[in-house]
């Protein structure tokens, strides 16, 4: 009998997981890919997405199903489905696949990457399956072209840049707002001045010390939500897209393994405390944040302690990202970011991210060569 890896989530760490593996061509084991999503989607581009007539849908996802044809069938399963439940103990994982049937897996090494999701009916992220994400950018993208006032709540890298986008191509025809619950963006990193500098260029608004403490469709007019402040204050918009708040997807995960913030615990290995044969990487992790440079590094050390794990070895500690580095593109000629605490140009954001919002790094995933 081949060992079975199941990895949960088809996206940056469990893509990335499933191919390291595969590319070995080991024949005494067998990967189970189970994801929400038929599709990989590449998320750092739904800020520009949601845009009228600036990217198409086939450029951000792409089927995960096309990703792994080349690897021999025997080797792999690949299930768009939901994990339900996950019994550590009993090296199990009960999942419901997208016909809606119940589905129990069993495994010898799990892999956890479902990743999270953001706060409101908004798709940064992929919260729920390819159809729905899809249905989901193509509802704002209508809301976008239709509202004359836009507001954006939380000014981390995701609100900075999709202020940045709606100011690029709406700055002179409707009023983009952004609000910072703080009296700094990106939580006064350094890259905050030139990210504000960079705002303003294109005519956008940003209110600081603005925290949004509740939402409500207007009495006067049910199309219009009314923003309510922490100061008392009222604003009347169009549309509200909210970026604050990133949630993991673990609600399957035994509560015993999570941490004070519901991400999965886990040691310098990447294996969930507690456990020999549970691994996890990426958002579902945060460690030390959100990133998907920070979940490549992972995603890789974690594949190699699967190989060693398989081979009955020890794991080996997995190695972070030398340098911390914050990019945020705001719109499609400028930017604000940082290496360490090197300040980067704006131009050579621009150049780096915000002319193509990475979107040729997809490839990678897809044909299998970033792992
Ligand atoms: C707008 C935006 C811009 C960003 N830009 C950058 C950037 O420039 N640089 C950077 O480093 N990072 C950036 N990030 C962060 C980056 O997107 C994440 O770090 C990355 O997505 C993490 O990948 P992941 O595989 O851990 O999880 P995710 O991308 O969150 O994917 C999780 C996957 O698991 C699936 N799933 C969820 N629940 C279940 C379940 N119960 N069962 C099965 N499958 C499930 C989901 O469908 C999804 O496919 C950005 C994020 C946002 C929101």
């Amino acid at each position: 009998m081949p060992a079975t890896v199941v990895i949960l989530g088809g996206s940056f760490a469990g893509l990335h997981i499933a191919h390291a593996l595969l590319k070995k061509n080991t024949k005494d084991l067998k990967v189970v890919l189970v994801s929400k999503n038929s599709h990989f989607y590449w998320n750092l581009a739904s800020v520009r997405r949601i845009i009228p007539g600036v990217l198409k849908d086939e450029d951000i996802f792409k089927p995960i199903a096309a990703a792994l044809k080349k690897y021999p069938e025997s080797s792999y399963e690949f299930i768009v489905g939901t994990a339900e439940e996950a019994d550590f103990d009993a090296k199990s994982v009960r999942i419901t696949t997208e016909s809606g049937e119940s589905k129990t897996l069993s495994y010898d090494q799990l892999v956890v990457a479902t990743g999270s999701h953001t706060a409101g009916n908004v798709p940064w992220k992929a919260e729920g399956t390819y159809e729905q994400t899809l249905a989901l950018l193509k509802s704002t993208e209508e809301k976008v072209k239709a509202a004359n006032h836009i507001v954006v709540a939380g000014a981390g890298t995701t609100g900075v840049e999709l202020t940045g986008e709606l100011a690029f191509e709406f700055g002179k025809t409707k009023e983009i707002v952004l609000l910072s619950a703080g009296d700094k963006l990106v939580n006064g990193d350094i890259i905050a001045p030139a990210a504000a500098n960079e705002l303003k260029k294109l005519n956008a608004k940003i209110q600081y010390n603005a925290r949004v403490t509740e939402t409500r469709a207007s009495a006067a007019d049910p199309a219009k939500t009314e923003v309510v402040l922490a100061n008392g204050e009222t604003l009347t918009t169009d549309l509200y897209l909210p970026t604050m708040g990133l949630i993991p997807n673990t609600t399957y995960v035994p509560a015993k393994y999570l941490n004070e913030n519901k991400l999965v615990d886990v040691d310098e290995f990447f294996r969930v405390k507690g456990t020999t044969n549970v691994w996890a990487a990426g958002d579902v992790v945060s460690k030390p944040r959100a990133g998907f440079m920070i979940t490549q590094k992972q995603a890789a050390g974690v594949s190699k302690n699967l190989e060693l794990a398989l081979a009955g070895k020890e794991p080996i500690v997995v190695k972070q990202l030398p340098m911390d580095i914050l990019a945020a593109a705001v719109g499609r000629s400028r930017g604000a970011g940082r290496m360490g605490s090197f300040k980067l140009p704006s131009i050579g954001v621009y150049l780096a991210k915000g002319k193509t919002m990475g979107l040729p790094m997809m490839s990678g995933y897809i044909d299998g060569s970033v792992a």
